[in-house]
Parts: C-alpha cells; sequence; structure tokens
C-alpha cells in the first residue's frame, strides 16, 4: 500500500513547522528533530527546498517597485533620446492593444 502524500505523521509534523524552521521560530529542540528528519526525508528536503525559492521569489518581487514617472523623465531629460524613442513605441502599443499590423 503506498500513498502519494506523506503518510508519516513525521513528515505532517515537519511540513506544519517549515515555515517557523525558515523563519528561525523553532525552539532549538523542534529544530534539531526537523534537521533529524531531513536526513531521512528526501520529500521533506525537496518541499523545504521549493518553499524556500518561493520565498527567496516574492521577497524579491516586493521590493521591486515600478520607476516613477517623474524619475523616467528626470533620466530622459538629462539626455537619452534613443531610450526615450523606444518608451514612446512601447506606450503606443500598449495604449493600442487590439491595433493589429497591416
Ligand atoms: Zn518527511
Amino acid at each position: 500500500m503506498s500513498r502519494a502524500l506523506p503518510a508519516d505523521l513525521d513528515c505532517i509534523v515537519a511540513v506544519e513547522q517549515v515555515t517557523d524552521y525558515l523563519e528561525g521560530a523553532l525552539p532549538p529542540h523542534a529544530r534539531t528533530e526537523f534537521e533529524q528528519h531531513l536526513v531521512t526525508c528526501p520529500g521533506c528536503v525537496t518541499y523545504l527546498r521549493q518553499l524556500r525559492a518561493q520565498i527567496a521569489a516574492s521577497s524579491t518581487l516586493a521590493e521591486q517597485r515600478p520607476v516613477p514617472e517623474e524619475v523616467t523623465q528626470e533620466l530622459l531629460a538629462q539626455g537619452m533620446p534613443e531610450l526615450q524613442r523606444s518608451l514612446e513605441q512601447l506606450r503606443e502599443r500598449r495604449t493600442r492593444p487590439l491595433a493589429r499590423p497591416g
């Protein structure tokens, strides 16, 4: 009898603790138990890795804020005519999304 989901109670506990583990919020003994489980359980290692990548990706996105229009204009005013031209082309394309070539 085999299951796709972790049937092991250790796995269920580990999955519940993984967020706390990544945040460093687990008490030392729980942390040790969690790490010992990872040694024996590739599935939970994969899960931990995916979650870590997800957190890294979302925090990167949060840091990326759109450049304010004023800053863009400022930079353009300082002399980047080619960039300005391509930006204008992009804007034209965006404001006419249904336009077809030809
Ligand atoms: Zn596991």
